[in-house]
């Protein structure tokens, strides 16, 4: 570090920030923080409704969780974490089932009662029944690791959504393993620290972020063709074939745009997040988190626009609607795997003014 004197972070997400508040607090070196949006957090910016009052995740919801102590001591002096423990389900032809695919999954599913020795045996029956000795794809992955019923309820049509291609045309090495808990383990993650900021993430950056030492330029979009003088560190936190500039080609970042609507109803889905696993159902994902206030009588929901006119038509047969958002809470997500390619509702129970 010795031959900087100054370091731009590009990027206020999550790793731009910490970036930043270390070498600041470390270093004791000037440290500018750029970011092309108009906040700082990256795809973990959290903001208050303007209509309810609620916080939400702008970009999805997004759960903290590590296993490292350390990470947990460091975030710990910038936030506290509530007792979230994050659980999924998903709607597969009308029921509900567990995900990851648990003890429960598989009773419900075919119906029976099994322990979970007896599962064990009884899913690897299922997969002898497709002899599959070199899976060439990602389909025939799956049906060899769980199994064609569960892959065919489960997997197929999620993942044809989320690669907007079916699986038979996806490599087959996409996919390493497919969880299965021989339990009734129903958490998402098993990380020893899990949670959601108890004053929300945009405190948590603005925590991260204080100190002299950092300025901050929002609304500033870094070009690495930008002059860089020899003295400045650039510490990049953008996708990386933007870092290239493309030279490499461009990956295919997926992109989402959110609508929100308020429901007249406490709790619409009694969980926080509902996938749905058919490919019948346009969605991807729903999402709602667990409230910061109890017993509040208003649901504010987080959807692409066709998902949440399709669900939100469904809703208001039993339930009165409210004032909708303006459009420019439209939001987008950048960023691979799962989450970015899902849709997302996200539920919050409004704490009336
Ligand atoms: C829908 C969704 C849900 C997720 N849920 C979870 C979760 O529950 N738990 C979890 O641990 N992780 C979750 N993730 C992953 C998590 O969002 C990322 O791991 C994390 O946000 C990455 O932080 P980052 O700082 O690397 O990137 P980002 O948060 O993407 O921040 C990068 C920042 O750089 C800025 N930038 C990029 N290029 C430039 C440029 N040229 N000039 C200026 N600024 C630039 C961008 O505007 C952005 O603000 C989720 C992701 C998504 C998309």
């Amino acid at each position: 570090m010795k031959k900087y004197t100054k370091v731009f972070v590009v990027g206020a997400g999550m790793v731009g920030s910490a970036v930043a508040e270390r070498i600041a607090n470390d270093s004791g070196i000037p440290v500018t923080v750029l970011d092309k949006r108009a906040h700082i957090g990256g795809n973990c910016w959290s903001e208050i409704c303007p209509v309810t009052g609620i916080e939400y995740h702008k970009y999805g919801s997004h759960i903290f969780h590590t296993s490292d102590a350390v990470v947990y001591e460091y975030i710990s002096k910038f936030m506290s974490l509530n007792s979230y423990r994050h659980t999924v389900y998903t709607t597969y032809q009308g029921r509900v089932y567990s995900m990851p695919i648990n003890l429960d999954t598989i009773n419900t599913y075919y119906g029976v009662n099994l322990g979970s020795e007896e599962a064990r045996k009884f899913i690897a029956g299922e997969i002898d029944r497709d002899t599959i000795a070199d899976p060439q794809n990602l389909e025939d992955k799956a049906v060899s690791l769980i199994g064609r019923p569960l892959y065919e309820a489960f997997i197929k049509g999620y993942t044809q959504k989320q690669w907007e291609c079916p699986p038979r045309e996806l490599p087959a090495y996409i996919i390493t393993r497919l969880p299965v808990r021989y339990s009734y383990n129903n958490r998402y993650f098993s990380d020893t620290y899990e949670g959601v900021p108890v004053e929300g993430y945009a405190h948590f950056f603005h925590s991260l972020l204080k100190n002299y030492r950092i300025s901050l330029c929002l609304n500033t979009n870094f070009s690495l063709s930008d002059e860089i003088e020899d003295d400045t560190l650039i510490v990049f936190t953008g996708p990386i074939d933007e870092y290239f500039s493309h030279r490499l080609g461009r990956l295919e970042w997926r992109t989402l745009d959110f609508e929100y609507d308020i429901l007249d109803t406490q709790d619409y889905q009694g969980t926080a997040v509902m996938n749905y696993s058919s490919i019948i159902i346009q969605s991807g994902r729903q999402f709602r988190l667990p409230s910061f206030v109890e017993n509040t009588p208003v649901t504010l929901v987080l959807a692409t626009p066709p998902i949440i006119r399709s669900i939100l038509k469904k809703i208001r047969r039993y339930t009165k609607p409210t004032e909708s958002l303006p459009l420019h809470n439209k939001a987008w997500c950048l960023g691979g795997g799962s989450a970015a390619t899902s849709i997302l509702i996200w539920m919050m129970q409004l704490k009336l003014l």
